[in-house]
């Protein structure tokens, strides 16, 4: 990791954020479900009005910004992440009912708004019960499960842009398609999002949310860290299948596995590294694309240096 940010802007930072929402040197691992990831070399879970000084003062003085929800779909490099490392997070969190439609901060828990709108009688967002990430980062990635995706739900995504600027978005001009958004390219940081629900009974929509996590616990290697589908779901076939049929089951580097439940699957088993697990994924890769001539894209997102 390098340096970047000197003493003077150490203490300007401290300045812009509540004492509690701020610390050096965070081991990123604290904040992935890999369990995987060297320090943040400033790592900070701030408010809106704190996020806004921050990306401000961070443009002004060139210093690098990642942004992270919960870290359920990240691979975060041993060496850390140089810069600013911003967590939108339970400090951005809040959540409106309105009639049909429920307005959400970006570091809500999809579980949460999905039980927000279940308490209400709402539906249409029992498939995101189970995942285990942020509406900021469930709209970075378009997540979805058992045929629902959120693009099928969203009306509305607020960000802030390059420029510090806060817009609103129309859903429909977010690019949003099979775990792909255009803020990938652009960059835009989410800050809320709003959803339009239907009419439901509480008990069903309780039931269907149960049947789906239900599932996830017969199917998923939910007992080991992990940051879900390693892999995006080629067209036609099946990530997991594909590397099952390439015999790699249970493929080991170092402390990471190919997970014996569901090969889709990367697991962290024993104290595995960044590094063990990008070796892992490149040799899956590399097999898979020798066997089935099918080029694995990467679902998981890296970030630091590999
Ligand atoms: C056990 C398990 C099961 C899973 N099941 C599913 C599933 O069924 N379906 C599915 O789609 N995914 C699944 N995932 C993956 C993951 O939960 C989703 O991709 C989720 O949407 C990631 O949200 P997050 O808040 O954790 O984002 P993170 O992992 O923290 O970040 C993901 C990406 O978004 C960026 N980002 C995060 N928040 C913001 C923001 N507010 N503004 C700008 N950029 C941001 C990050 O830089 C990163 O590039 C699963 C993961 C695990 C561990």
């Amino acid at each position: 990791m390098n340096r970047n940010i000197n003493e003077t802007e150490l203490r300007e930072l401290r300045g812009l954020v509540d004492e509690g929402h701020i610390c050096l040197d965070e081991p990123m691992s604290k904040h992935t479900t890999f369990r995987i990831g060297g320090p943040a070399e400033v790592f900070m879970n701030p408010t809106l009005e704190e996020l806004q000084s921050v990306l401000a003062f961070c443009k002004e003085r060139e210093i690098p910004v990642t942004i992270v929800g919960n870290g359920s779909n990240l691979l975060v490099s041993d060496d850390g992440i140089s810069g600013v490392v911003i967590k939108i997070g339970s400090n951005m969190a809040g959540i409106e009912v309105s009639g049909h439609e429920i307005y959400a901060e970006a570091g809500a828990m999809l579980a949460a708004v999905a039980r927000t709108a279940e308490k209400h009688n709402l539906a249409g967002m029992e498939f995101a019960s189970g995942i285990p990430g942020s509406l900021g980062g469930g709209c970075i990635m378009n997540a979805g499960a058992y045929g629902g995706e959120l693009k099928d739900i969203l009306t509305e995504i607020t960000v802030i842009t390059k420029d510090g600027e806060v817009q609103t978005i129309p859903a429909a001009e977010a690019g949003l398609e099979y775990r792909h958004s255009r803020f990938m390219e652009s960059g835009e940081i989410v800050i809320a999002a709003k959803m339009l629900l239907t009419d439901g009974v509480e008990e069903e929509i309780r039931e269907k949310s149960r049947g789906f996590n239900q599932s996830r616990r017969e199917k998923q290697p939910l007992n080991f860290p992990s940051a879900g589908s390693t892999f995006k779901r080629p067209e036609g076939n099946f990530a997991g299948k594909l590397i099952e049929d390439s015999g790699l089951k249970g493929y080991q580097v170092g402390g990471a596995q190919v997970s014996e439940k569901h090969c889709g699957f990367v697991v962290n088993v024993d104290k595995a590294t960044a590094k063990d697990v990008y070796q892992l994924i490149t040799d899956v890769q590399r097999i898979v694309k020798e066997k089935y001539d099918v080029e694995l894209q990467p679902e998981v997102r890296f970030l630091g240096d590999f």
